[in-house]
């Protein structure tokens, strides 16, 4: 295990780690016997998997991971935080195994990429080259989407949309909340991160008051005519929260046009809603670095080529996870830190003068609609003709009327998957 202190990093990078790396293509650098570098942006599902995965492939890489925070908070679970069946600590990561398998963990922050000089500047200073990189940001908003929501607005009404301290907050607020109280709830449009988060979400929530204020009422907002796993959540909800929870989708007026916060009201086409706790979440488009570096195009998403995810715009770099054009596969971890472990086999090769393999792909998602009751929707991709494209007759969605039984099993399945993913990629 190698640890390199800042300064000693940026001397390293900035001096004769960059100078060589620009004098010399990775093809070359190999002939002459010094290790290709290759640098991760982001350590969250993608970033961290291809680090990881980077290293397992061929350990004479040299992998740097660069991410401003010291541990990582996952979304996946943070709805079980939300509605109190778990703490913070349960879906807070450390990047102390990522260190074990030889990656070594720079805590900051990439403010640019010059990709013609194949370096990543640094918020703290200096810079770092690289001969490969590996973008990985995740997602950021469109604050200026929604009339009277953005940032500052978000820190009374959560989006809770990226865990850590919104998951705190928005716990928060739902346990201050009087029985008989109204949580609403607003999805985005899509693309969006986790398309089926939301009712997730709402279900968990809606456990939460079931027992603890069984007078609340919840609303959802959405600005769709439908959503992922429809049909399955609603069924869930009528089994087991009765009434509690009303739906109003894009035709029956559930699209926001206007957050008031002052008054906690979400303005309608055609009404006013008042909620004593709000949670919105604004639409979405890949992460700041990748818009400032100048991967993404007019759709706020980076185009890739799907076999590699290598940047259409900027050679040599790689964009993975929700930051990408990844469509079919939706933006989930399970896809990041698959399309991660592509990326790292392909860039491995690319690094030695080889050619990349062709890609497979895999992503599931559960939902628990409540602790013991799970559903879930998978899906198996492949390449062809240039493009990822999703394989017939694989996959497919947890069946309707299922037993209590067959739930019960699904929501073991979704703490054995969370389990299993975030050893895989943190441990
Ligand atoms: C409520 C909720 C529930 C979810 N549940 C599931 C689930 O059950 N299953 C599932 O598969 N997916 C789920 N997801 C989706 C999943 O969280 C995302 O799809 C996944 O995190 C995407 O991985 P990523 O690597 O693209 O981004 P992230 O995992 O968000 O990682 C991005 C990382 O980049 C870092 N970063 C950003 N900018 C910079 C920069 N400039 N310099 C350095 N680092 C930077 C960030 O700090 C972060 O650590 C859920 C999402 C939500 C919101």
């Amino acid at each position: 295990m190698r640890k390199i202190d800042r300064r000693t990093f940026t001397k390293m990078a900035g001096a004769a780690g960059v100078a060589s790396a620009f004098a010399l293509s990775a093809g070359a650098r190999v002939a002459l016997g010094k290790s290709p570098r290759v640098v991760v942006i982001g350590g969250g599902f993608g970033g961290a998997t291809a680090a990881k995965y980077l290293r397992r492939f061929d350990a004479g890489i040299d992998v740097t991971l660069i991410e401003p925070e010291s541990a990582f908070v996952t979304c996946p679970f943070s709805n079980t935080v939300i509605g109190g069946l778990n703490s913070m600590a349960r879906i807070t990561h450390s990047y102390d195994g990522l260190r074990a398998h030889g990656v070594n963990v720079v805590h900051d922050r990439a403010t640019g990429i010059d990709a013609g000089k194949r370096s990543v500047s640094l918020a703290n200073g200096g810079d770092v080259g690289y001969d490969r990189l590996i973008v990985s940001p995740g997602i950021s908003f469109r604050w200026d989407a929604i009339e009277g929501y953005g940032a500052a607005t978000s820190q009374t009404i959560p989006h809770a949309w990226q865990a850590g301290p919104q998951t705190v907050m928005l716990r928060q607020q739902l346990e201050a909340m009087p029985d008989g109280g109204v949580f609403i709830i607003s999805p985005p449009v899509n693309p969006f991160r986790c398309p089926p988060g939301p009712g997730e979400r709402i279900s968990l929530v809606a456990n939460y008051f079931k027992k603890h204020k069984p007078r609340a009422k919840i609303l959802v907002l959405d600005p769709k005519e439908k959503f992922s796993k429809q049909g399955l959540f609603k069924e869930g909800w009528a089994s087991l929260y009765g009434g509690m929870i009303e739906y109003r989708n894009a035709s029956n007026d559930g699209t926001v046009t206007r957050v008031d916060a002052a008054n906690m009201t979400l303005h309608t086409d055609f009404g006013e809603n008042k909620g004593d706790v709000i949670n919105f979440i604004p639409p979405q488009k890949a992460g700041e670095i990748a818009q400032t570096a100048g991967l993404a195009n007019d759709s706020g998403w980076c185009p890739v080529n799907q076999q590699t995810f290598e940047s259409s715009i900027h050679p040599n770099i790689h964009v993975i996870g929700d930051a990408s054009i990844a469509s079919p596969m939706p933006k989930s971890g399970f896809s990041a830190s698959n399309q991660a472990k592509a990326v790292a086999a392909a860039v491995a090769n690319l690094v030695k003068g080889e050619a990349p393999g062709t890609p497979k792909f895999v992503n599931t998602c559960y939902s628990l609609v409540a602790p013991d009751y799970g559903i879930s929707v998978a899906m198996v991709y492949d390449f062809a003709d240039g493009k990822i494209v999703k394989v017939k007759g694989s996959g497919g969605l947890s069946p309707s009327g299922a037993s209590a039984e067959f739930h019960k099993s699904e929501a073991r399945f979704a703490r054995g998957w969370y389990d299993a993913i975030s050893q895989d990629i943190w441990g």
